[in-house]
């Protein structure tokens, strides 16, 4: 039998649909969109654009349209997840899903818990555990996954067999790695599973400033490893998108932000991603990183107009408070804090937390419950509609959600709001009014 061209499940507002070969979903916003959606999904009859409801009656032909041109006809459709609960999403968008903590680096902000480092390879997930993972999101609905680790390239045998069980449940991956074990063969075989995205970590635009973060050879390695990704996606012609990610401390200058674009730009790579350190794991007690305000928003502003200058490589900033960058999260909801409802984590001996970052907040474990059960009836829920009144009453709080729960949390108050808080930093905010489109691609505009 084909593979279905899309993947459906039901939510409270009407369908959304994950699409393979974009990795991304597809959400109807005005009501000839949801309409549409639903006509092919539930009657299993392609609407023509006159017999759509008429109040938004400009976007129906280009609804038909793009109906017609993404073969979302029906049959072309498989039903993954009816579950609508109220006001609530039926199941994360994204699952962070790691398979081992074991890393060859020892960076100076890794969010992984100190503890964790250390787990022995035999307490943490078996292939078949992770095959029953992987089937256990497909059947929720959850089709983007992300891994790190540890580091997933010391294990090239479980990883290839990860990748596998992703495929085989339709589950579109993305991957970061730290690039230092990146032969041509192994990326060969990686680029082999059709990931949405690898993204080489690398701290700095030269060895001084890597290594200082990652550790002596790191950068030469990490470049290398990096080339030979390159040299094998132009071989195997992938349109996997290679990345490289900076972990920035708030205090990053402006020539090491225009540095860190000029290293992607000559090796080559078709994404930069800047992603703000946070105070976790290692980081815990940096009090830099919930104080350094300004610098913070000033580097942001730096990013953000190198992105605009760009026309060769994309450029992305960090998304929580998300005042710079672009990405929204459906109509639901906009930026903000994703922990415990658009996201969840899955560590490699099957903890699960909201946030990768939150170390001390397991809210269930894959070897004894489902995820299912983790989503809907666990401490998890308490990350629901729990701001304190100094953010829901914000009125940028739905583009927001009181910025990030792990900052708030190292300066003091868990539900506090962050304490980069953008109003009071005076930048601007961009409300969710504004968007006027008859469907989106969705993406979880967040990077740990
Ligand atoms: S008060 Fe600040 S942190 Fe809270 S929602 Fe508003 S802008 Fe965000
Ligand atoms: S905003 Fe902070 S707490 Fe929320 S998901 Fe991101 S890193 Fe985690």
């Amino acid at each position: 039998m084909p593979a279905p061209r899309f993947f459906a499940r039901e939510e409270f507002f009407g369908w959304l649909l994950f699409d393979p070969r974009t990795h991304q979903y597809v959400v109807p916003v005005t009501s000839a969109a949801i309409c549409a959606f639903r006509r092919v999904i539930e009657d299993g009859d392609l609407p023509l654009a006159d017999e759509l409801p008429g109040d938004d009656r400009d976007h129906a032909a280009d609804i038909a349209r793009w109906l017609r041109d993404n073969d979302c006809i029906p049959g072309s459709i498989r039903i993954s997840c009816r579950a609508p609960k109220p006001g609530m999403l039926s199941a994360p968008l994204n699952v962070y899903f790691d398979f081992t903590s074991i890393c060859n680096l020892a960076c100076t902000m890794c969010y992984d818990e100190p503890k964790r480092a250390g787990t022995k390879r035999s307490s943490e997930l078996t292939v078949a555990e992770i095959d029953g993972v992987f089937a256990q999101l497909g059947e929720m609905g959850v089709f983007r996954v992300d891994l790190a680790g540890g580091e997933p390239t010391l294990l090239p045998d479980v990883l290839e067999a990860y990748l596998a069980a992703a495929d085989k449940h339709h589950i579109s991956v993305s991957m970061t790695t730290n690039g230092t074990r990146l032969s041509y063969d192994l990326s060969r075989r990686i680029l082999g599973h059709g990931l949405k995205t690898v993204t080489v970590s690398i701290d700095g635009h030269d060895a001084g400033m890597n290594d200082r973060v990652r550790g002596a050879g790191a950068f030469e390695k990490a470049v290398l490893g990096l080339q030979n990704l390159l040299t094998a996606k132009r071989d195997l012609g992938s349109d996997t998108v290679i990345a490289i990610k900076n972990t920035f401390r708030p205090t990053i200058t402006a020539e090491e932000i225009g540095g860190f674009v000029e290293l992607g730009r000559s090796l080559g790579v078709d994404k930069v991603k800047f992603n703000s350190m946070r105070p976790s794991g290692e980081a815990a007690a940096d009090r830099e990183l919930i104080s350094a305000v300004p610098a913070y928003y000033a580097a942001l502003r730096e990013m953000k107009r190198l992105a605009d200058l760009s026309d060769d490589v994309e450029i992305s900033g960090p998304v929580n408070p998300a005042t710079c960058f672009g990405g929204r999260i459906s109509h639901l909801t906009d930026w903000g804090c994703v922990a415990g409802k658009e996201l969840m984590t899955i560590d490699s001996i099957g903890n699960v937390r909201p946030c990768s970052m939150m170390n001390d907040f397991v809210v269930g474990n894959v070897r004894s419950n489902s995820l299912r059960e983790i989503y809907f009836n666990s401490r998890i829920n308490s990350l629901r509609n729990v701001e304190k009144a100094e953010c829901s009453s914000c009125s940028a709080f739905m583009t927001c959600r009181g910025g990030c729960r792990v900052r708030s949390q190292a300066a003091g108050d868990f539900f506090a709001k962050d304490p980069l808080c953008p109003k009071d930093a005076g930048q601007d905010m961009v409300h969710a009014a504004e968007r006027a489109r008859p469907f989106q691609y969705l993406g979880l505009p967040h990077s740990l």
